[in-house]
């Protein structure tokens, strides 16, 4: 290994966990920073990982972990999404031209798609790195240093000198900022979502699998849930997301810290004349567990380019923030972080141009995905324009 120093990581979500894992696997060391301090976190909702997450964290884990992690996912199959009519319960016609094959979830690829509970995949991920991650630590930016650099946190410490540092700190990443020198931006896409939680039994005679159920007679726009759901005895409640064109529906006073009770009563306020078959999605939900989201995309034009610096660089939604529709947020977040890692264990730790060419490639399936993933929610959902960066 070319040095002892750590390679720090900003943000334990699921880049930087799985990041976290490929350098342990490599004997590489690291320092993992995480902002919540590991209490609880509300991240519940499912998620669906296709060919890139699943090849990605089978590649870093290894076929025993991975066997394990699988185990504990629900097969979806193809990821073709059943289409269906809120009011009438009738599987919806698609609409658009080129969709022959039908919506699906992710990028087509040669194995299935996944259903996995958010807080499952996280957990997995953090077993064994428990000792190098510190919670409750805030990073606020970075210093670079003579052959290093370090991070700085909000209490006015640093840490250690790392030989790399990696933004992995999500959408309003501050590490994204300071790099890029706000070159690369986060637009609101307009369009609004609740996401929510029920149990299962609230959709039992449904079936399973991935389901869009769209009401397209508000005059405010379409809204539409899109959930996937699985057998009670896999998981007694399931997560969905009530996503809306944009002007269809906001927080109140699109002010976003307000959750619980508030966001649960307006989606069942919104939902109010759906078919009797779905209702209890809403009314038996878990209020505590709604929240309101917007739905906000990096550049649909690609991911911005900016001055290399070779010892910071970026990996998720730090650096490609993308709409929840087309699925691939996440899958994309743990390609880069198998795919950083696998560049720093062939160099056997850091060398010039090892961010450069990371940063490379990164940038052209992340592009390709960011533009996907905006296409499907513009068509979903009337996305106009971009108003303004958050
Ligand atoms: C409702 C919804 C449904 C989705 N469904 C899917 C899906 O089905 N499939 C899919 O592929 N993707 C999906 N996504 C997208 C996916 O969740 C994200 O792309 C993914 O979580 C990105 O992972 P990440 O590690 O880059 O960031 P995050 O998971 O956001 O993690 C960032 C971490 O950094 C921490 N952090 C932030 N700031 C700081 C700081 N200053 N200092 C230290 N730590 C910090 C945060 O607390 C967090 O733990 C969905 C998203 C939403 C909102």
């Amino acid at each position: 290994m070319s040095s002892a120093k750590p390679v720090l990581i900003s943000g334990a979500g699921l880049g930087g966990l799985l990041l976290a894992q490929s350098l342990r696997s490599h004997r590489i060391p690291f320092k993992l920073y995480e902002r919540d301090d590991g209490s609880s976190r509300s991240q519940g909702y499912r998620i669906r990982i296709s060919v890139d997450g699943l090849n990605a964290v089978e590649q870093v884990l290894g076929p025993a972990r991975y066997e394990r992690f699988r185990a504990g996912c629900t097969d979806l199959g193809a990821g073709k999404i059943e289409a269906i009519d809120a009011l009438t319960m009738q599987a919806k016609p698609l609409a658009q031209p080129g969709n022959q094959g039908g919506d699906r979830v992710g990028p087509p690829g040669g194995r299935d798609v996944v259903g996995v509970d958010r807080a499952f995949l996280r957990k997995t991920l953090f077993e064994g790195i428990e000792e190098a991650t510190v919670f409750g630590a805030q990073v606020v930016g970075y210093a670079l240093q003579e052959g290093g650099v370090v991070a700085r946190f909000a209490e006015g410490t640093t840490s250690p000198v790392g030989f790399l540092l990696v933004g992995a700190d999500g959408v309003r990443s501050v590490i994204t900022k300071q790099l890029t020198k706000g070159a690369l931006k986060v637009y609101d896409t307009g369009a609004r979502a609740i996401h929510g939680c029920s149990p299962v039994g609230a959709f039992e005679g449904l079936g399973t699998g991935v389901f869009s159920i769209r009401d397209d007679t508000r005059e405010g726009g379409r809204i539409a849930v899109i959930t996937n759901t699985m057998r009670k005895e896999e998981t007694p409640s399931f997560g969905w997301v009530l996503v809306g064109s944009p002007g269809s529906f906001s927080a109140p006073n699109d002010d976003f810290s307000v959750t619980g009770k508030a966001a649960a009563d307006l989606s069942r306020q919104l939902t109010a004349r759906w078919h009797d078959r779905l209702r209890p999605i809403f009314e038996e939900q878990i209020d505590d567990e709604a929240v309101f989201l917007k739905m906000s995309t990096s550049s649909p034009d690609g991911v911005t380019e900016w001055d290399n610096e070779p010892r910071v660089t970026l990996i998720g939604d730090a650096v490609h923030a993308m709409t929840p529709a087309g699925g691939v947020g996440a899958n994309t977040a743990l390609k880069d972080a198998a795919f950083l890692g696998r560049l720093l264990a062939g160099a056997g730790g850091w060398k010039e141009g090892l961010t450069a060419e990371y940063e490379q490639e990164m940038r052209a399936y992340a592009s390709a995905n960011v533009k996907m993933s905006f296409e499907r929610a513009s068509r979903l959902f009337t996305i106009r324009e971009l108003t303004k960066a958050i």
